[in-house]
């Protein structure tokens, strides 16, 4: 049986929840309208006032709000409250130039410590857990995220943030830590160095895991579930929203839950804006009912993914997306072929003889896209037999190939020598980019 934070919110009736997004709405979009000039001009340019939302579903009417947006606002034009009503601060790296940064009240991040909370007791913890935040702290949500969300419902929280492996292994063990939050690529570091550490296993509590910030298959869940013997859980969430906690997994592992009464989703078609019914993959969009520093109406998250209302065999009520393998800024198109690291991902965790460490190179030569993939191979299948390798060349290059429906040149090298990611694994360089 499910435990949840908020059962009132996360158990809610449609028709009910539809009433408390209508009263959000029409409240934070006659809070931007007033506060924010931006927001009013585009509102005024779509010939919109305030008055004509008066139901969640009138949400279409309102102009779609992009990362490019808070790029020419940078850094505060996106505001609705004034600065001295902020009290912290995070950005996001966002993909190029100038960072995104985004403003939160108190009741900011007192949402975001409560959808926090929510993600955690649906994991099954609770005041008696250890939590071991692993994430980056600092200017990315991840950290300061996770922490809050770990003391909103008691638990122990060991700010340990990323790096430093040692002494992480170190502190999980001395002090009991029975849950890790940090991103999947360093999870998998982790336990490769709890293999090495001669720590023994039976002497580590930890027993689940907490594990978001990038995308991450179920290849890659089993893979990390095996090697540090716990259950993992997907955590979501986006700067621009507020950080980790947006989503979280229940134990039907089904699907990410999405906090609606807080962060409105919808799918779109990114090529026309349609909006899209349950089960279509698009683009998610979110509109935070509730914030109150820097709102954001009909943010295009450029994540994709499908939604579905159905009750969850756990008992929520709260809309479910499905797991985000693909983010449109990671879609490499190779030889006119859309690819994502997250298949290759999947791939080289079915194959025994390599590690799920890889780095994928794409560049042109001669007008022809090149796609080479260095791979790790593991120390028992690591030789310098020319025969082996090419075979062990071949065996993965047509693996990879029947899923992504091109064929890579695989690299294999030796294993530790991919550089081991502490926050979001970097996967890929697209050299064309440079040229
Ligand atoms: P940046 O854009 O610099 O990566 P964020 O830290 O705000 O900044 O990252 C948010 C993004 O990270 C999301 O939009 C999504 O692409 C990705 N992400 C976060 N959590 C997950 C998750 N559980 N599964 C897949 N992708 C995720
Ligand atoms: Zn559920």
């Amino acid at each position: 049986m499910s435990n949840y934070w908020n059962k009132r919110i996360e158990c809610m009736e449609r028709t009910e929840m539809r009433a408390l997004q209508t009263e959000r709405l029409k409240r934070v979009v006659d809070r931007v309208y007033h506060n924010c000039q931006p927001y009013r001009e585009r509102m005024q340019a779509a010939g919109i006032t305030p008055a004509d939302i008066q139901s969640i579903d009138d949400i279409r009417k309102l102009p779609f709000t992009s990362k490019k947006d808070l790029r020419d606002y940078y850094p505060w034009g996106l505001l609705s409250v004034p600065l001295s009503q902020i009290v912290k601060i995070h950005a996001s790296s966002g993909t190029t130039g100038k960072p995104i940064v985004v403003g939160y009240t108190r009741n900011d991040v007192a949402d975001w410590a409560e959808a926090g909370a929510r993600c955690l007791t649906a994991y099954g913890l609770d005041k008696d857990d250890v939590i071991q935040v692993s994430y980056g702290y600092g200017l990315f949500t991840g950290g300061l995220g996770a922490h809050d969300a770990a003391m909103n419902i008691g638990a122990t929280t060991i700010p340990t943030s990323a790096g430093n492996t040692e002494k992480q292994l170190l502190l999980m063990h001395d002090l009991g830590t029975t849950a890790l939050a940090c991103t999947p690529s360093y999870a998998l570091y982790l336990a490769e160095s709890l293999e090495k550490s001669g720590i023994p296993r039976n002497e580590i509590k930890v027993k689940v895991g907490i594990f978001g910030a990038e995308p991450w298959t179920e290849e890659m869940r089993k893979e990390i579930e095996y090697r540090l013997g716990i259950k993992a859980y997907d955590i979501y969430g986006l700067t621009e929203i507020s950080g980790p906690g947006v989503g979280f997994e229940c134990e039907c592992q089904n699907g990410t839950h999405l906090s609606e009464d807080l962060f409105y989703p919808e799918i779109i078609n990114p090529e026309t804006g349609e909006v899209l019914p349950d089960g279509q993959e698009g683009e998610l969009v979110f509109t935070t009912l509730n914030k109150e520093g820097m709102p954001l109406i009909r943010f295009r998250t450029r994540d994709i993914t499908s939604i579905s209302h159905e009750r969850c065999a756990c008992g929520r009520t709260l809309a479910k997306m499905s797991r985000i393998l693909a983010r449109t800024d990671d879609m490499l198109i190779i030889r006119g072929v859309n690819v994502f690291p997250s298949q290759v991902e999947a791939v080289l965790c079915t194959l025994k003889e390599v590690e799920p460490h890889f780095f994928i190179t794409v560049d042109r030569v001669n007008n022809t896209d090149t796609f080479d993939i260095d791979v790790e191979v593991k120390e028992e299948y690591y030789s310098d037999m020319m025969s082996e390798m090419e075979k062990l060349r071949k065996k993965i290059a047509h693996a990879i190939q029947s899923v992504v429906g091109i064929q890579p040149n695989i690299r294999p090298v030796a294993p530790n020598t991919i550089e081991r990611s502490q926050g979001k694994a970097k996967r890929a360089l697209d050299k064309r980019k440079f040229k």
